[in-house]
Protein backbone atom coordinates (compact mmCIF):
# COMPACT_ATOMS: atom_id res chain seq x y z
CA UNK A 1 0.00 0.00 0.00
CA UNK A 2 1.33 3.42 -1.00
CA UNK A 3 1.35 6.20 0.93
CA UNK A 4 -1.63 8.95 -0.21
CA UNK A 5 1.18 12.08 0.12
CA UNK A 6 1.06 12.66 -3.93
CA UNK A 7 4.90 12.13 -4.70
CA UNK A 8 6.03 9.56 -1.64
CA UNK A 9 7.24 6.43 -2.30
CA UNK A 10 7.77 5.24 1.14
CA UNK A 11 6.05 1.60 1.98
CA UNK A 12 6.27 1.85 5.47
CA UNK A 13 2.62 2.80 5.68
CA UNK A 14 -0.59 2.43 8.04
CA UNK A 15 -4.23 3.33 7.77
CA UNK A 16 -6.21 6.05 9.22
CA UNK A 17 -10.32 4.95 9.26
CA UNK A 18 -12.26 7.82 9.88
CA UNK A 19 -15.44 6.69 10.96
CA UNK A 20 -17.23 9.31 10.07
CA UNK A 21 -17.12 9.43 6.63
CA UNK A 22 -16.05 5.77 6.12
CA UNK A 23 -12.83 6.73 4.23
CA UNK A 24 -9.49 5.50 4.74
CA UNK A 25 -6.19 7.58 4.16
CA UNK A 26 -2.83 5.57 4.12
CA UNK A 27 -0.08 7.10 5.61
CA UNK A 28 3.52 6.95 6.15
CA UNK A 29 5.33 7.69 9.11
CA UNK A 30 6.89 11.18 7.39
CA UNK A 31 3.47 12.63 6.16
CA UNK A 32 1.32 11.35 9.38
CA UNK A 33 0.95 15.09 10.16
CA UNK A 34 0.15 15.96 6.75
CA UNK A 35 -2.52 13.13 6.54
CA UNK A 36 -4.21 14.46 9.58
CA UNK A 37 -4.34 17.41 7.93
CA UNK A 38 -5.37 16.31 4.93
CA UNK A 39 -8.34 14.61 7.27
CA UNK A 40 -9.82 17.36 8.69
CA UNK A 41 -9.86 19.34 5.44
CA UNK A 42 -11.44 16.47 4.48
CA UNK A 43 -14.61 16.36 7.16
CA UNK A 44 -14.82 20.13 6.71
CA UNK A 45 -15.13 19.84 3.00
CA UNK A 46 -17.81 17.31 3.16
CA UNK A 47 -20.11 18.36 6.11
CA UNK A 48 -19.96 21.87 6.80
CA UNK A 49 -18.86 24.02 3.89
CA UNK A 50 -21.52 25.53 2.53
CA UNK A 51 -23.99 23.95 5.31
CA UNK A 52 -23.53 25.06 8.53
CA UNK A 53 -21.54 27.95 9.83
CA UNK A 54 -20.69 26.09 13.17
CA UNK A 55 -18.10 23.09 13.49
CA UNK A 56 -19.24 20.53 15.71
CA UNK A 57 -16.74 20.23 18.88
CA UNK A 58 -17.67 16.68 19.13
CA UNK A 59 -16.13 16.06 15.95
CA UNK A 60 -13.43 17.93 16.75
CA UNK A 61 -12.75 16.14 19.94
CA UNK A 62 -13.05 12.97 18.00
CA UNK A 63 -10.46 13.84 15.72
CA UNK A 64 -8.00 14.82 18.17
CA UNK A 65 -8.11 11.94 20.57
CA UNK A 66 -8.75 9.16 17.77
CA UNK A 67 -7.05 10.64 15.03
CA UNK A 68 -4.45 12.98 17.04
CA UNK A 69 -5.65 15.68 14.98
CA UNK A 70 -4.48 19.04 17.10
CA UNK A 71 -7.03 21.36 17.97
CA UNK A 72 -5.15 24.41 16.78
CA UNK A 73 -5.08 22.76 13.31
CA UNK A 74 -8.97 22.15 13.46
CA UNK A 75 -9.46 25.68 14.49
CA UNK A 76 -7.12 27.18 11.79
CA UNK A 77 -8.81 25.03 9.37
CA UNK A 78 -12.33 26.26 10.08
CA UNK A 79 -11.27 29.89 10.33
CA UNK A 80 -9.75 29.26 6.92
CA UNK A 81 -13.59 28.31 5.95
CA UNK A 82 -15.46 30.90 7.77
CA UNK A 83 -16.77 28.44 10.09
CA UNK A 84 -17.50 29.14 14.14
CA UNK A 85 -15.55 25.46 15.86
CA UNK A 86 -17.64 25.13 19.11
CA UNK A 87 -15.10 25.19 21.67
CA UNK A 88 -17.08 24.77 24.45
CA UNK A 89 -19.28 21.63 23.25
CA UNK A 90 -15.16 20.38 22.61
CA UNK A 91 -14.31 21.02 26.24
CA UNK A 92 -17.59 19.24 27.46
CA UNK A 93 -17.03 16.26 25.57
CA UNK A 94 -13.21 16.16 26.59
CA UNK A 95 -14.51 16.16 30.19
CA UNK A 96 -17.12 13.44 29.44
CA UNK A 97 -14.04 11.27 28.48
CA UNK A 98 -11.69 12.13 31.25
CA UNK A 99 -14.90 11.04 33.61
CA UNK A 100 -15.14 8.10 31.94
CA UNK A 101 -11.88 7.01 31.83
CA UNK A 102 -11.63 7.89 35.65
CA UNK A 103 -14.95 5.42 35.96
CA UNK A 104 -12.90 2.56 34.24
CA UNK A 105 -10.00 3.44 36.21
CA UNK A 106 -12.09 3.14 39.72
CA UNK A 107 -14.01 0.64 38.29
ZN1 LIG B 1 4.52 9.36 2.78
Amino acid sequence: MKCDFYDCTSKATHKIYYEGVKEEFTTCKKHLSFMKDALIRYVISKFYKNKYNIFSGKTAFELSSTYGCPLYLTRLRCEENNLFLDELEYVVEMRKHKEKSRKVKNG
